[in-house]
């Protein structure tokens, strides 16, 4: 039994025992976290990482606005999807190639790191050269020759997870990628599928998953309220109950406040503007300044 009160638990140091807190004791202790760094970004440590950006990258102008948006809200890394996947193949899929140079090029002017997703193992290098951090979306957490390909690449990993996994799929998804030698593997929490999703709000976002992972594994944790919730008036209630449940950080899908800005292409439902995300940045942030006064004043 792993977790206390938990009616049935897997046994991790079996299922994914280069990823296991368990099996790491000495290297992590108490709830010790591995330190996963992207650039000048460290997932893991006192400071959350605030990760934002459109759902899709749709031209240069509109990547540079959102990326300004980000530096100016006080964010730490930017977001936007150039392989986009889409439920059908008949919606908007992305730029592709092009978008990757977009992202790389607004990543370049503004020094902020860039994390995009990569769907197909063939394509691992080249969005690896052109990204910071490559995501594994959730409907491929179980796309296991994708999970090899980008663990042989080695760049940071944001693994994000399945829409219906459990825990244990998902750090076994994580084993995956470490049994190649990669250790960079942050999670990330998108919301599940369970009764009564799509009712009220897109997914249900498990922040009970946040605590059982910090028992089982060592990988830092963010949450992306954004999916989890599809609705933007959520997302940033989402954020702070996911700061305050242990995430650390946050993956927010923004967009343009301009009178004159073109709807999102992708989940422009969710998207929410400057002002929500300036004020999730100040939360993580106050909330960042107290623990660590707390800590201090505890020595
Ligand atoms: C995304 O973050 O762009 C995305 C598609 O999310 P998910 O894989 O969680 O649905
Ligand atoms: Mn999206």
């Amino acid at each position: 039994m792993a977790i206390a009160g938990a009616a049935a638990s897997a046994d991790f140091t079996k299922i994914c025992p280069l990823v296991s807190r368990r099996t790491h004791a000495q290297e992590y202790p108490e709830l010790e976290t591995r330190a996963v760094e992207v650039k000048d970004v460290t997932f893991g440590g006192a400071r959350s990482v605030m990760i934002a950006g459109p759902c899709s990258v749709e031209s240069y102008e509109q990547t540079l606005e959102l990326a300004h948006v980000v530096e100016q809200c006080g964010g730490d890394m930017l977001r936007g999807g150039a392989f986009k996947p889409r439920t059908s193949p008949h919606d908007f899929q992305g730029l592709g190639v092009e978008g990757l140079q977009i992202l790389r090029e607004v990543g370049r002017q503004t020094g902020l790191p860039v994390v995009t997703e990569v769907m197909d193992p063939r394509l691992v290098e080249t969005v690896g050269e052109h990204a910071d951090m490559l995501q594994i979306g959730s409907r491929n957490m179980q796309n296991y020759p994708l999970l090899v390909e980008v663990g042989r690449y080695g760049k940071p990993v944001l693994l994000k997870r399945g829409m219906a996994a459990s825990l244990c799929e998902w750090l076994g998804a994580a084993e995956y990628i470490a049994q190649e030698g990669n250790l960079n593997i942050v999670l990330c929490e998108r919301g599940i599928k369970a009764y009564p999703s799509g009712e009220y709000s897109r997914f249900i976002l498990d922040l009970n998953v946040l605590q059982a992972l910090k028992q089982e594994t060592f990988l830092p944790v963010i949450v992306d309220p954004s999916h989890a919730t599809g609705v933007a008036a959520m997302v940033e209630p989402a954020s702070r109950a996911a700061m305050e449940a242990g995430a650390h950080g946050l993956l927010i899908e923004i967009a343009s406040e301009r009178k004159d800005a073109a709807r999102p292409k992708c989940d422009a439902a969710q998207a929410i503007g400057a002002a929500a995300l300036t004020r999730i940045v100040e939360f993580a942030r106050n909330r960042e300044m107290h623990l660590l006064e707390a800590k201090a004043y505890a020595v």
